[in-house]
């Protein structure tokens, strides 16, 4: 079976997670330290906080960046739900924003101009399946109108652009995203004071971490703001740091595989739209390439074609049923129409995308697909006629 995504995890983790089980230091300590100056290095960034998912990340960067009851967020409406329900968490209330175009599926900033208000206070870009898009133009929106501009980085792991222009980015490194710690994230910033906000938040308040007391240098601690726990623990930086280390190798694979699905997708299955093909080249080349998007035919029965990719051997999944459509965020406002990321959501085929894959994988995908794509056609002449005979 070709899965959708899947970690790559051998004896370097496996030494790791071994190494921190010998030395006996399992909370956050030394190891996540160093995971956080090797991920600053990595990405291009002064500050690296770790903490204990994106989402965790995503709330506490929003409580700590002073956004709370009375503000709105304005966030795409074509993303997971914890970037929405990380507004909630904090007090505020997420904003949906349509998507740019079934090519761009990334937050519009014509909607976004539309949907701001006195209250809008912050805009929550999501880098969309690793892209980095209009860098520029969302700086110079949030400058405008004076918001603050945070990036939901969970796909865009490794990418340079991402982190490089909002106050702060979250990065997720749950088990199916570019680099895995299982659960984890981790939030960059270029503030130094935003970066010790972080990181008294993520512990409670406190003005000491308890691997600094038990070796002596502060003994006592004070708390001087109401804090989470969000830490990050040893066993999982030792992971991160193993997998830190590959992460470059792993999203030039994804690249290239990127470029080979799109070749054999514009031959074999003309009908189906490619998001972030026509991209400008920096933009295109910079990707993390975290998942491999394709919107099918609007004629085309999505549940069909999985099911006959399933039967070749080929998972896929959806992203994502769109936000707003959610029972949650419907019931609290059942008015939102948001009509090109509604279609989007009904029509986007998420296939296979991880550096275990080869190109004879990916020429088995785009067979399948573009084969499937052809019976479903078949399926609905035959029914046609039968119901004209
Ligand atoms: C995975 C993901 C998250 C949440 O990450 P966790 O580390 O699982 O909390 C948030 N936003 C987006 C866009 C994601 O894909």
């Amino acid at each position: 079976m070709l899965r959708v995504s899947e970690p790559t995890l051998g004896a370097e983790e496996c030494a790791a997670l071994a190494d921190v089980i010998e030395r006996a230091w399992i909370t956050m300590g030394p190891r996540v330290s160093a995971f956080e100056e090797a991920f600053a290095v990595a990405q291009g960034c002064s500050h690296a906080v770790a903490v204990s998912s994106c989402t965790a990340g995503l709330h506490l960067s929003l409580v700590a960046l002073g956004i709370g009851p009375g503000d709105e967020v304005l966030v795409p409406a074509m993303t997971f739900v914890a970037t929405a329900s990380s507004v909630l968490h904090a007090g505020a209330s997420p904003v949906f924003v349509d998507i740019a175009s079934l090519s761009t599926p990334v937050m519009s900033l014509a909607d976004a101009e539309r949907r701001l208000t006195p209250r809008t206070r912050a805009i929550l870009l999501v880098h969309f399946a690793g892209y980095v898009v209009d860098r520029d133009a969302w700086t110079a929106f949030a400058r405008t109108h004076d918001l603050i501009l945070i990036e939901d980085a969970a796909h865009a792991a490794g990418n340079p652009a991402a982190g490089t222009c909002g106050a702060a980015a979250i990065f997720s490194f749950y088990g199916n995203k570019n680099m895995t710690t299982a659960e984890g994230g981790m939030i960059v910033t270029e503030d130094a004071r935003l970066a010790d906000a972080l990181r008294r938040r993520r512990a409670h308040g406190l003005t000491s971490t308890g691997f600094e007391r038990l070796n002596g240098r502060s003994p006592n601690y004070d708390v001087t703001c109401l804090g989470f726990n969000y830490r990050m623990d040893e066993l999982r930086a030792a992971m991160g740091l193993a997998q830190l280390r590959h992460l470059a190798g792993w999203n030039r694979r994804r690249r290239r595989l990127t470029a080979l699905y799109r070749v054999h997708l514009r031959d074999e299955a003309p009908g189906v739209i490619m998001p972030f093909a026509d991209l400008p080249a920096r933009e295109d080349v910079e990707s993390a390439c975290h998942i491999m998007p394709v919107v099918l035919p609007a004629e085309a029965s999505r549940e069909d074609v999985m099911r006959r990719l399933l039967a070749d051997g080929v998972q896929t999944t959806i992203h994502y049923p769109p936000c707003h459509l959610l029972s949650f965020y419907r019931s609290r406002e059942p008015d939102v129409a948001l009509p090109l990321a509604e279609e989007f959501g009904r029509r986007e085929l998420t296939l296979p995308l991880h550096p275990g894959l080869d190109p004879a994988d990916v020429a088995h995908v785009c067979r399948s697909l573009a084969g499937a794509l052809r019976a479903v056609r078949t399926d609905r002449r035959e029914l046609s006629d039968a119901m004209a005979g």
